[in-house]
């Protein structure tokens, strides 16, 4: 089996904009691509998943929420950085937002905590989680570990943790994704 860093998007690998939804806004935080490069060298995959209400709010179509993750992976090869998947949930709950697109705002299966997407990378990738990594910038990004086990670790850039949403202590507390990198990797 293999073991993964199950990896947060919006104020992990991207700066953090609520609801961000104009591409040009899409910038890497600073050591994302070394970080990332790191992995790909260690024996963990790359699995990046994240909730994407913007759709739900009817900001982004979800072709827009494509070409966003086609910047991601083209800003990152550019720096020899690869993701091996990227898992998005579409959703909201429901009537969250009264003039956003309704057919997807509903309860799914997929919007983190809830472990839809982590299960499905599971699946496509044979991935077993107790031995791997789940990092964030908020407690919804770990919280999931709670139910299928593996190790968290809560970033201080982004939203800085500071969610509150979802009870859980963190394995570790890392300054950003580069210095969670090294910690596991020990470099
Ligand atoms: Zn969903």
């Amino acid at each position: 089996m293999n073991k993964a860093f199950f990896i947060d998007r919006d104020g992990t690998i991207n700066k953090y904009i609520p609801y961000i939804n104009n591409i040009d806004d899409f910038e890497l935080i600073e050591g994302v691509s070394e970080a990332i490069r790191l992995i790909n060298q260690s024996k963990w995959l790359v699995i990046v998943v994240t909730n994407q209400p913007q759709v739900a709010k009817g900001l982004l179509l979800e072709n827009d929420v494509n070409k966003m993750h086609d910047k991601m992976t083209s800003l990152l090869s550019k720096d020899n950085a690869k993701i091996d998947g990227i898992y998005y949930c579409p959703h909201s709950p429901p009537n969250k937002f009264k003039n956003g697109n309704k057919d997807y705002q509903i309860n799914c299966s997929c919007r983190k905590p809830k472990s839809g997407l982590y299960m499905q990378a599971q699946k496509d990738f044979n991935i077993d989680f107790s031995s791997s990594i789940f990092i964030g910038d908020t407690t919804r990004d770990i919280a999931v570990t709670k139910d299928i086990g593996g190790k968290s670790i809560l970033l201080k850039c982004g939203l800085g943790g500071k969610d509150n949403k979802f009870p859980i202590t963190p394995d570790h507390y890392c300054k950003n994704l580069l210095d969670a990198a090294k910690t596991i990797l020990k470099k």
